[in-house]
């Protein structure tokens, strides 16, 4: 990982092309048929795709628009659908985060915390990190008096393994400062549920 940082992505896609017409054949498939002539090439883009978040600062993006504002009641940005790759098995886990914070001072642009969402889910992940560092960052950055993040999510390593059952929705939560009031906390999730 480290020696390809810096490679172009061209670069990046022609090693990765060879690496998964390896991984086509030893699914034991041929890899010169017709349909599978440029699925090694679609992989590596989808996946770069998929992975771009490792390139971005999501830091950046809240303080690239972080206004001084006085307004202290609770910010919520719900329902932000997310698509990511479980670490484990490389296979999607998706569904919505809920993101909630009570301004210190500053605010920013409400676009913006999606943005975190989608550069933290464009990386391999589990569920539980993901939710603590969509957290951590707001935290970090804005110094609000209180953030909390609720992830709902579907993790395909379990539904079409049939790990679980089929419908299953893994939840989690983080929060921080005033979220650590149950009162706070139910008014967020009375809030993200109804409607
Ligand atoms: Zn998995």
């Amino acid at each position: 990982m480290q020696e390809l940082q810096g490679a172009l992505p061209q670069e990046r896609i022609e090693q990765l092309k060879v690496h998964y017409k390896e991984v086509l054949s030893l699914l034991g498939e041929d890899t010169e048929r017709e349909g599978l002539l440029k699925t090694p090439e679609r992989v590596a883009k989808a996946m770069l795709n998929l992975t771009k978040g490792y390139t971005m600062d999501p830091h950046e993006v809240l303080r690239s628009a972080k206004f001084q504002e006085e307004y202290s009641q609770m910010v919520i940005v719900k329902d932000i659908d997310f698509f990511s790759l479980c670490e484990h098995h490389m296979l999607p886990f998706y569904g919505k985060a809920h993101v909630a914070y009570i301004p210190n001072g500053y605010i920013t642009g409400l676009s913006k915390i999606a943005r975190v969402v989608d550069i933290f889910s464009h990386r391999l992940q589990v569920q539980e990190r993901m939710t603590l560092q969509i957290k951590q960052c707001i935290q970090d950055t804005l110094n609000p008096l209180g953030v909390m993040v609720v992830v709902e999510a579907r993790h395909m390593c379990m539904q079409m393994r049939g790990v679980e059952k089929q419908n299953s929705v893994t939840t989690t939560s983080d929060f921080t400062g005033a979220f650590n009031q149950a009162k706070t906390r139910e008014e967020f999730m009375n809030l993200i549920r109804n409607s």
